[in-house]
């Protein structure tokens, strides 16, 4: 039997072409090669495990190859090479600074510096976790990195760049290394699983990179650890019973019985979450990151940040149908309240449990005012939710809902930009008659549902409220902000909203910061507006003052002059309630 190596070192890349998720810094090293415009002191930065050191030795191993190849790689073959790979070159050194961090360490090091190689042109000085060096240390280091001999060059790597001190960062090449992305090791796994003849499933891959977290040494580890264990076939179920992960399957389940509204099914499912062993705070940490998934299925323009195995991201696109954003986002604030208050709390499990029952009882809600997207959901390959029958006479106010929802919570980039650069373009998208993303199905179905809609209006039951009900809801709410969170209040108060058709309210802000607060609070927002106005078809729009954005209002009457303009309104309300304007 042969001896076991360990994949870490076994598959350590030895040309910079082999290196794993790092093209921008390899691709640069090489050119430095090439044009001969290396530096003498290079500064490695970034998280453990993604190759840090190994750049450092390719590069050491390059620069002293006698016959570099077309590509700017080492040649393997020559007398360097040959002693480099035997790792028997006397022109390396490395130190770990981590365990030889002391003045004497360092000037051991320093002394060797002055010595040309004898073999090759360079030697090579790796100092790892350099960080860790004392500050006396440094200092004994630091002359050397002034004015090193023409043979010397020094790589130091670190995971803490700010703790380098300024005097050695301005002496170096600084190169930031990246974690690595989860498609990169999934690659990279699938082929160290192809050459050691083992059959992995693709959602096995995925699931080790995912929980490797970028670093390329761990998931070859926790390979290493589950082949050993599970031996020539690597399964989904062998890597989340070995590396001790909550199995999607149960945020899954979770999820259903949230849509069904399944207050027991998910208590018992938490129980036996518990019972296998898992902590209750990693698991509404998992059941966060589990809703945001659903999230980003809901957009075409944020699937792309949906990470995860092809079968695991079907089942994602097929669940994200059945519920509504506005859902999903009330319940990702439901966990993310659960996981700041439950390191405080003293009954933790209940904590986990009463956030359960909450984010159970929001489909309930949507059973009365915001029903499923009905006419959403019938695109090609999805799963349709049996509606009941009393949620089709309040299909009217999906429309506004949906057409707000889309305007405002797009958190695509390219969206952001477009608000940002270019004020009338952003206009046209508030007002709905624009739509960035034509692509989505569900956005051009909008739409076309718009006009059935508005038919089956008066239909529905919502309670009538006048806009100066309205406001009065709406500033007993700010005040109820003014001690706890007084830029809300600010921003709920600045502008007087303006009430639209459709119950829908319309707030002028000022800038995009607002926009995003504003977002923030806006769950809590709506519920107390539909509430206090018995109201449930109530949705909130946000328009940037764009006048306001570029040019400052100052006094009261101006930007009083300015919302007037905005909203006629305004104005009259400021007659019919006598007001001045001071
Ligand atoms: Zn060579």
């Amino acid at each position: 039997m042969s001896e076991f190596v360990v994949s870490a070192r076994k598959y350590r890349p030895s040309t910079f072409n082999t290196v794993v998720g790092q093209k921008a810094i390899t691709s640069t090293l090489k050119n430095a090669i090439k044009n001969s415009h290396l530096a003498q002191a290079f500064l490695f930065c970034g998280p453990r495990g993604v190759g840090k050191t190994t750049c450092a030795r390719i590069l050491a191993k390059t620069i002293n190859c006698f016959n570099i190849t077309e590509n700017t790689e080492a040649c393997d073959q020559c007398e360097s090479c040959v002693s480099f790979n035997e790792n028997a070159s006397f022109n390396i050194h490395e130190l770990d600074a981590a365990s030889n961090n002391s003045v004497d360490d360092i000037r051991n090091l320093v002394d060797q510096v002055r010595f040309a190689p004898q073999v090759g042109r360079y030697s090579i000085y790796i100092i790892d976790e350099v960080h860790m060096l004392s500050s006396a240390a440094f200092n004994a280091f630091l002359k050397t990195l002034e004015e090193p001999p023409k043979h010397a060059i020094f790589i130091l790597a670190t995971t803490e760049r700010h703790k380098i001190i300024p005097t050695i960062l301005s002496r170096c090449q600084i190169y930031d290394f990246k974690r690595i992305q989860i498609t990169d090791m999934v690659d990279y796994l699938g082929f160290v699983a192809k050459s050691e003849g083992i059959e992995a499933e693709h959602d096995a891959l995925h699931i080790i990179a995912q929980k490797a977290d970028g670093a390329m040494r761990d998931a070859l580890s926790m390979f290493d650890q589950i082949v050993s264990f599970a031996g020539n076939k690597l399964t989904y179920k062998a890597v989340i019973e070995n590396l001790n992960i909550l199995d999607y399957d149960y945020y899954f389940r979770i999820s259903s019985a949230a849509l069904e509204s399944d207050i027991p099914s998910a208590l018992v499912i938490f129980n036996e979450i518990l019972d296998n062993g898992f902590d209750g705070h990693n698991f509404i940490n998992g059941l966060g990151s589990h809703l945001r998934n659903l999230l980003v299925c809901k957009d075409i323009s944020t699937l792309q940040l949906l990470e995860a195995g092809q079968n695991i991201k079907d089942k994602y696109m097929e669940q994200a149908q059945r519920f509504s954003q506005e859902i999903l986002l009330r319940a990702i604030n439901i966990t993310s309240r659960c996981d700041i208050n439950y390191k405080t709390s003293k009954n933790q499990r209940l904590q986990v449990e009463l956030a359960l029952m909450q984010i159970c009882s929001l489909t309930g809600s949507q059973q009365q005012g915001e029903p499923e997207k009905k006419n959403l959901i019938n695109s090609p390959g999805s799963v349709s939710t049996p509606l009941k029958p009393e949620k089709k006479e309040i299909v009217a106010t999906e429309t506004v809902e949906k057409k707000v929802e889309f305007v405002i919570e797009t958190p695509s980039d390219s969206y952001k930009e477009v608000k940002e650069s270019s004020p009338t373009v952003y206009k046209k998208i508030i007002s709905g008659t624009t739509s960035i993303n034509a692509a989505t199905t569900v956005k051009s179905e909008i739409k076309e549902t718009e006009n059935e809609n508005s038919i089956t209006d008066k239909t529905i039951e919502q309670k009538n409220f006048t806009e100066e009900e309205m406001i009065a809801v709406w500033n007993n709410y700010a005040a109820l902000q003014k001690n706890t969170k007084p830029s809300i209040y600010a921003i709920l108060t600045r502008n007087i909203p303006a009430l639209k058709e459709n119950f829908l309210i319309e707030l002028n802000i000022d800038n995009s910061m607002e926009d995003a607060s504003l977002n923030i609070e806006k769950i809590e927002l709506l519920e107390y507006m539909r509430k206090q106005l018995l109201n449930n078809g109530i949705q909130l729009i946000q328009k940037i003052n764009i006048a306001v954005d570029t040019k400052k209002l100052y006094t009261q009457r101006e930007k009083f002059m300015h919302m007037a303009e905005k909203n006629p309104n305004i104005n009259k309300l400021k007659q019919q309630l006598d007001l001045e304007i001071d």
